[in-house]
């Protein structure tokens, strides 16, 4: 230990990442630096490895080379002298319970309401009594406006309500990190409103996020920094009202075009 006040380690180091699949080079020394409580923004054109970065940093995908520093810690690896083993699959279970992950599609169990929905894991994965975590389940998704719907089943809520069922179920693991992976992709335009309004609270509650979308709202109103990739590289990153006014490079402008 290097004595450093955990407050000065930031949540997320990402250092020269690299990750193929088979002879497709997907991520190609990817850094980047997210700080407690800030939310970085990640943005490009499809195909460009955003989701694959999540999902390493989430243990869906592992890292080829590289490092991947969560809170400090080297996810998926123990580091020996200078040699890299794999961690046990208890220690990267350990580590993956403190980040939530809110995909495109919302993934809820159909047959659960969305107050079982959000009180599953804390119940099966952290052994908390069936009251306290139905009791938290509904704070939560009285959190993210949803008190009055607690115990409908998924097939009865919009997309909306079910993508923030979804992000009440990370929060209910009480993550230290929050990835999103194109929240509100898959949802009808009227939806995305409110999906947004969610994700904004959190990040002024001080949760640490790293946000994949095409909102380039979002980014601009909530997010601390904004990285543009393409082809498996960091094109460009910084401020986000400054990366989208005044882009550096031609792709950027280009993507930028599109979506804006
Ligand atoms: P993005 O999220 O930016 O659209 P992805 O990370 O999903 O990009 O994908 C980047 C590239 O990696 C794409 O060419 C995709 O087809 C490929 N890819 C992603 N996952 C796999 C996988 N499990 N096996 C093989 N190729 C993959
Ligand atoms: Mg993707």
């Amino acid at each position: 230990m290097t004595g450093t006040p955990t407050s000065e380690v930031p949540m997320v180091h990402a250092d020269r990442v690299s990750k193929s699949f088979g002879s497709l080079e997907v991520l190609k020394s990817i850094s980047l630096t997210v700080n407690r409580g800030e939310v970085l923004c990640l943005v490009g054109p499809s195909g460009s490895g955003k989701s694959t970065f999540l999902r390493c940093i989430n243990h869906l995908e592992r890292v080829d080379a590289g490092r991947l520093i969560v809170d400090g810690e080297l996810i998926g690896y123990v580091e020996r002298g200078d040699r890299l083993y794999e961690m046990h699959p208890r220690e990267a279970a350990r580590q993956r319970r403190d980040i939530g992950m809110v995909f495109q599609r919302f993934n809820l169990f159909p047959h659960m309401t969305a107050v079982e929905n959000v009180a599953e894991a804390p119940i099966r994965v952290k052994g908390m009594k069936k009251d306290d975590a139905y009791a938290r389940a509904r704070e939560l998704l009285a959190r993210v406006g949803l008190a009055s719907r607690a115990d409908a089943y998924p097939a009865h809520l919009s997309g909306g309500q079910q993508q923030r069922v979804a992000i009440a179920r990370a929060l209910a693991m009480e993550p230290k990190l929050m990835l999103f992976d194109e929240p509100t992709s898959a949802l009808d335009p009227e939806l995305v409103g409110e999906v947004l309004q969610v994700m904004k609270q959190l990040a002024e509650s001080g949760m640490t996020m790293i946000v994949v979308t095409h909102e380039m709202g979002f980014a601009r109103e909530v997010a601390d920094s904004l990285v543009f990739m393409d082809g498996g590289v960091v094109v460009e990153s910084g401020d986000p009202r400054e990366v989208l006014s005044n882009p550096q490079h031609q792709r950027t402008r280009s993507f930028l075009s599109k979506v804006l």
